[in-house]
């Protein structure tokens, strides 16, 4: 603290709401008003030297939306120790400005930045020096300016008033009584030491400001110390308030002895016992049963039960009534009905009436393309708005993963303006899982999907059960059974995802509405259009800070992704915005964390920092989350995404569409396409001879039909050894001496289904004939044993397997012809489609030269 301070003649002013700041005390404000914050931004922040500014005391007695201009250049205010006690007298409703504050130095500065607004705010510690008349105070310009002059006393004057006997005794008195405020605190807590030695070295006059800046008192109180501008007037002023502090405290204590003395020992426990109770319901653990059960009631009279369910209620009510909480069951029965009261039973999402434009319109903005899905979802909302009560089919989504079947169901709840509940049945295997417990079985729990309901706390919530499929069951039943129990009578639920393993009774019960996979192009489409927004935003970026050029989606989608969804394709573009922030983390701008902070280390704020929490160093830490880099950082150039920040994210590409010629080198190895759980896939087919008794040997994982399909393969071939030019001459056993062993690689994944068919055989004629397949061509199709090739399911995500493997040409059946349609036209364009009514058709494609036995007869 500087003995003198020379005040410059204008200073920048920041009201202080009914509140005071005195020469010597320390306050932290939180700037949060654009006024508030302008002036610090220019008068503290921008500054090199310390910059110094005006508190000026406001009384404000309207409510503060009311005075906008004052009471918004103030927010929120803190003091050194405590605030004022009279600031919600409701006098009158206009604000008055004091005449006299205090010139105020910054000790620390720390900016931030709010989330998710983006508002800059400032914390500022000040340190008040001395007190200044205002003469003209000019509200022009961001903030207040005021024309000032000091009231610090010159040196003259104060060796004048040091010499004063007046002030001598005074100063006496006062400092008397501050030794013995400061001994009565030191008995409660250990921070004497300190203020004695600032007793002896901190001017008196000074100290009076300080001592009574340290406790509380009225707004009225601090401003007729503010206004003490002589010497003794303050000092006396002072003695008083200190010393009527000492008495309060005085008096405080001998309350407490007295009320401790009259207490018998049996209020002493009654006492003790009400404030544990109080520490309990705090805690929220009540055991106090009687309590408890009375509670418990009123929660399940509130709940709102139909009556059948009422009368089951309040009849195990009675009997938990009647049991020991350590009986067993008690604890069962308890949770039964804690459960039962919980459960929406009247609580409903508001029925709105239900506009389809307005649906389509929500379909349309979460979704890209899906037109026919879209157009089956709203005819099913019309047929519910027509026929509200109507038991409608449940929907049921079937597709490969990331096609947006979780979405769009979300969507629908939107849309219904109802709340959504997913529910994973996925690894389900006991039907108690999807029924739920029986009561008294100790560790009871709901299903699943009374335990959803009870989460989402609504009675009408759209739920999907998501991974239907993956239930499986074993001695503890039989959860899709169970399941169908729940769903017969019920309506407005949505299923999600494959046809296949759902049992029929089961899959009967809904309208399966499926999602094939994408093309690249509409992949594109749906990264720029929803898949980057929503990871920008997730990630607290947006397109001024990030930006992921349409070609860099592509190299994605080609090089990175191989899936019929999007969503590893999502997972890609969320790494990329990661890596972004984390760029952006590191190269934040460093925070000044304090400017002439060396008025810290005098006695007094030490003293008064540990004293008091509410001066302590605050320092809101910048970049908390992510929103805020983008809002911080917004100046800044967007970062745009290239070839070498993908690569150095990401990895080197996973494929490169050179794949299948890699793969394809050796005569034996054919390209089939399959349709998995995961959309069309591509499934290489490798046959291979050695030395053997003429067995054939088949591996991958194989379900019955695909080894059956193998053997009609090797049937056909062998049949027509010498056609195919295999043997040299007709009865000849192409098996003579040795094994063929197939494999279909991706040896953990289970595969069947007959459209390997076309596939194997051509493996065969491959290996026997030594002659290659050719690469750029990939086949599906059901084989008779008489040659003839049957049609097909899953085309059209076949072909897209194959288009996004890179494959040129396609060998179909001939009668799948019609499933072209469903092939975007895009997709179609860069393919071959061949079709083959007969397995010499396939053949004639899939080799260079065409098919040896066509070659053969041509000779
Ligand atoms: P699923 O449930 O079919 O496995 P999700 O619904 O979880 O897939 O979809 C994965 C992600 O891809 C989600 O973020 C979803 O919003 C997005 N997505 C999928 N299809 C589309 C589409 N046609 N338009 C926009 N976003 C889509």
């Amino acid at each position: 603290m500087a003995d003198t301070v020379e005040l410059p003649s204008r200073l920048a002013i920041l009201p202080f709401k009914n509140k005071v700041l005195l020469p010597g005390a320390i306050i932290r404000i939180r700037c949060t008003s654009p006024t508030s914050v302008k002036l610090v931004e220019q008068e503290l922040w921008q500054r090199e030297e310390k910059g110094m500014i005006g508190i000026l005391p406001v009384r404000d007695t309207a409510a503060a939306s009311e005075t906008p201009t004052v009471s918004d250049s103030v927010d929120q205010t803190s003091k050194v120790h405590g605030g004022s006690s009279d600031s919600n007298t409701k006098v009158q409703n206009d604000v008055h400005w004091h005449n006299r504050g205090v010139a105020a130095r910054a000790l620390h500065l720390s900016r931030g930045v709010e989330k998710p607004s983006g508002r800059v705010t400032y914390i500022v510690v000040l340190e008040g020096l001395c007190r200044f008349n205002v003469q003209e105070l000019s509200t022009r310009g961001t903030y207040h300016t005021a024309k000032i002059s000091s009231l610090e006393m010159t040196k003259t004057e104060m060796e004048q008033v040091e010499h004063d006997p007046d002030f001598i005794m005074l100063s006496r008195q006062f400092k008397a009584t501050a030794m013995e405020l400061i001994s009565v605190l030191e008995q409660k807590q250990s921070t004497g030491g300190r203020t004695k030695v600032l007793l002896e070295t901190v001017p008196v006059h000074k100290l009076a400001d300080i001592f009574v800046a340290s406790f509380e008192i009225s707004f009225e109180e601090q401003l007729s110390m503010l206004d003490s501008v002589d010497a003794k007037v303050r000092l006396s002023k002072a003695t008083e308030l200190v010393d009527r502090h000492l008495q309060s405290i005085r008096v405080a204590e001998k309350i407490t002895q007295k009320v401790e003395g009259q207490l018998s020992k049996s209020q002493k426990e009654f006492l003790l016992r009400q404030q544990m109770k109080a520490i309990k319901e705090e805690l929220g653990d009540n055991d106090d049963e009687e309590d408890d059960l009375a509670a418990l009631e009123r929660k399940m009279q509130s709940a709102g039960m139909p009556q059948n369910t009422w009368k089951l209620a309040i009849r195990e009510f009675r009997r938990l009534k009647k049991m020991q909480p350590q009986q067993p069951g008690y604890s069962s029965s308890r949770a039964y009905l804690e459960l039962l009261s919980d459960l929406p039973w009247q609580k409903a999402s508001k029925e709105h009436e239900l506009y389809l434009r307005a649906a389509q319109e929500r379909l349309d903005n979460d979704h890209y393309g899906l037109v026919k899905v879209k157009q089956r979802i709203i005819e099913y909302l019309a047929v519910r708005k027509l026929k509200p009560d109507a038991r409608g089919p449940v929907l049921c989504f079937v597709g490969p993963p990331g096609v947006g079947k979780t979405s769009l169901a979300s969507s629908i709840a939107a849309a219904l303006d109802r709340k959504f509940v997913r529910i994973s049945l996925g690894g389900v295997k006991d039907e108690a899982d999807i029924r739920g417990h029986r009561r008294t079985y100790i560790g009871s729990m709901p299903g699943r999907l009374i335990d959803g309901l009870k989460k989402v706390a609504v009675c009408n919530p759209v739920m999907l059960l998501d991974e239907i499929d993956k239930t499986g069951s074993d001695v503890r039943g039989d959860p899709a059974s169970a399941l169908l129990e729940v769903l017969d009578p019920e309506q407005n639920k949505t299923f999600n995802d494959q046809a296949q393993p759902i049992p029929p009774p089961l899959l009967d019960r809904m309208e399966v509405i499926e999602l094939p996979g994408y093309t690249p192009e509409e992949k594109l489409k749906i990264a720029m259009r929803h898949l980057i927004p929503r990871v920008l935003d997730q990630h607290g970026l947006s397109s001024e800070f990030l930006q992921i050029p349409k070609a860099m989606v592509q190299l994605v989608i080609q090089r990175y992704t191989r899936e019929a969804g999007v969503r590893s394709l999502e997972r890609n573009l969320a790494a990329l915005a990661r890596a972004a922030a984390v760029r952006v983390a590191e190269q934040e701008q460093v925070v000044p964390l304090s400017k002439g902070v060396e008025g810290l280390s005098t006695p007094l704020l030490e003293n008064r920092l540990v004293d008091s929490a509410e001066v302590e160093m605050e320092v809101i830490p910048m970049g908390v989350n992510n929103r805020d880099i983008s809002n911080t950082f917004r100046i800044t150039s967007p970062l745009v995404v290239d070839e070498t920040m993908v690569e150095k994210v990401l990895g080197p590409p996973k494929f490169d569409g050179r794949e299948t010629a890699e793969r394809v080198v050796t005569p034996g190895i054919c390209v089939g396409l399959v349709w998995t759980t995961f959309g069309g896939e591509v499934q290489f087919v490798e046959a291979s001879t050695m030395v053997g008794k003429g067995e054939l040997h088949l591996t991958g994982q194989l379900g019955d039909v695909i080894k059956e399909s193998a053997q009609i393969a090797l049937t056909w071939v062998r049949a027509r050894a010498a056609d195919l030019k295999l043997t040299s001459a007709e009865g000849i056993n192409l098996l003579e001496g040795r094994d063929i062993h197939i494999h279909f690689p991706a040896g953990a994944i289970p595969k069947d289904g007959p459209s390997a068919g076309v596939t194997l055989v051509t493996a065969l004629v491959s290996l026997f004939s030594k002659r290659k397949v050719r690469s750029d061509t990939a086949m599906t199709g059901e084989m008779t044993l008489r040659g003839l090739v049957l049609p097909v399911g899953g085309i059209k995500d076949k072909i897209l397997a194959a288009h996004r493997y890179g494959i040129k040409r396609v060998i179909l059946p001939e009668k799948n012809l019609k499933d072209l349609v469903e092939v975007p036209p895009s997709v179609l364009a860069n393919l071959e489609i061949l079709l083959a009514k007969r397995m010499e058709d396939v053949l004639e494609q899939a080799f260079d030269s065409g098919c040896p036995w066509r070659q053969n007869s041509k000779l």
